[in-house]
């Protein structure tokens, strides 16, 4: 049993920052010591995991290696008090996929510490809906939740057709906030009125005015996903006493702004880090999805891939073509 090869995703350094991608197999004696033997499930596709997929070494040092920051499965084996064979659990960022063999493989061994007990009120497939990425726009959605009530104005998302930006335009909308969406693409109208945004706006438009010192104000909350002019934008047009959010770099990891925003406005930026986030307010998120906030999203949202066809989902997501959810069933 503890040398069973299994079906993964091996990204390999061919030459030096060369990198090639493909299924094959490795052993179960391949993976790292862990208090949790886990049988994966279901993984998603999230763009970090494309960042390891093609060579990053800002995500992962180390070559051969499986993606996956996301799994979902059963335990099979266990040395940890809290959970037992059986036993579903997700597990979400710590360091899987990163240096640790990751969730595009059917087994997985970690530490205790990163798993959650799966919550009732959710089925597997439906975790990994939501992923990483929907855990970021929860965590983002909980910290503009604490201090912005949906009557204190419109929210804006950025990114908004991508994995963290589309499920948090459904989530504020379930939870009657009004938003308004920016996208880059030009047939995204239908499919982010699906989700509930009210406004859409281009990124181009998004972006501009940053030679300002400040702006109009027009928003009660960000959730901003790509960084750059686009988010130094929203921070100068946030609302007195605003809550704005910032997870992500697709746009630009530089933010050229002043201080303004914060000492005239007292607008308040929360950096969100879904990697280290406690395990109190991990479960808390988890559950809210599993009952208050349980999503369902409209036909075609996500699509449901084989490790086959990561390859071409991982390229989609790097250009900036991603639209929904990817999730990926292990054999
Ligand atoms: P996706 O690739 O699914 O979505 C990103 C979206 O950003 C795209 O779909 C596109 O949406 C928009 N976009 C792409 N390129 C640009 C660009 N050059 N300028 C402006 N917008 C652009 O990624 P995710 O939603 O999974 O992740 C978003 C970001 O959040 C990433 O940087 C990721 O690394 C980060 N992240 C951070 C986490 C954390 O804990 N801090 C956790 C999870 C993700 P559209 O066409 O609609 O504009």
């Amino acid at each position: 049993m503890t040398d069973r090869p299994f079906k993964a995703l091996i990204v390999e350094e061919k030459s030096k920052n060369e990198f090639q991608r493909f299924v094959g197999k490795r052993r179960i004696s391949d993976l790292p010591d862990g208090e949790l033997l886990v049988k994966v499930h279901y993984s998603s596709l999230n763009y970090k995991d494309a960042l390891s997929a093609t060579g990053n070494r800002g995500v992962t040092r180390k070559y051969p290696h499986t993606p996956g920051i996301d799994a979902v499965g059963v335990v099979e084996k266990s040395s940890h008090n809290d959970f037992e064979p059986e036993d579903r659990v997700v597990v979400t960022s710590y360091d899987l996929g990163m240096n640790t063999p990751g969730g595009f493989g059917q087994y997985i061994r970690v530490p205790g510490a990163w798993a959650v007990p799966l919550p009732d009120g959710l089925s597997m497939d439906e975790s990994m809906v939501l992923g990483t990425a929907g855990f970021t726009a929860g965590m983002s959605v909980h910290f503009i939740e604490k201090e912005v009530s949906p009557d204190a104005g419109d929210i804006l998302v950025t990114g908004a057709t991508g994995g963290v930006g589309s499920i948090a335009v459904a989530l504020l909308t379930k939870l009657g906030y009004t938003v308004t969406a920016v996208s880059g693409k030009p047939d995204a109208a239908d499919f982010l009125t699906s989700l509930g945004a009210k406004t859409i706006i281009g990124r181009d438009a998004a972006s501009q005015g940053n030679d300002q010192a400040l702006l109009k104000t027009k928003w009660a909350g960000v959730v901003d996903t790509v960084g750059g002019d686009i988010l130094a934008v929203a921070l100068k047009s946030a609302k007195p006493w605003s809550v704005v959010t910032c997870c992500g770099l697709v746009a630009s990891p530089d933010l050229p702004l002043n201080v303004f925003p914060f000492i005239l406005r007292g607008v308040k930026l929360v950096g969100i880090d879904s990697q280290n986030c406690p395990m109190p307010l991990r479960k808390t998120i988890w559950q809210c999805f599993s009952d208050q906030w349980k999503l369902s999203f409209p036909e075609g949202f996500s699509k449901e891939i084989s490790l086959e066809a990561l390859d071409e989902n991982i390229e989609r997501i790097l250009q900036g073509g991603q639209k929904g959810r990817v999730i990926v069933k292990l054999p």
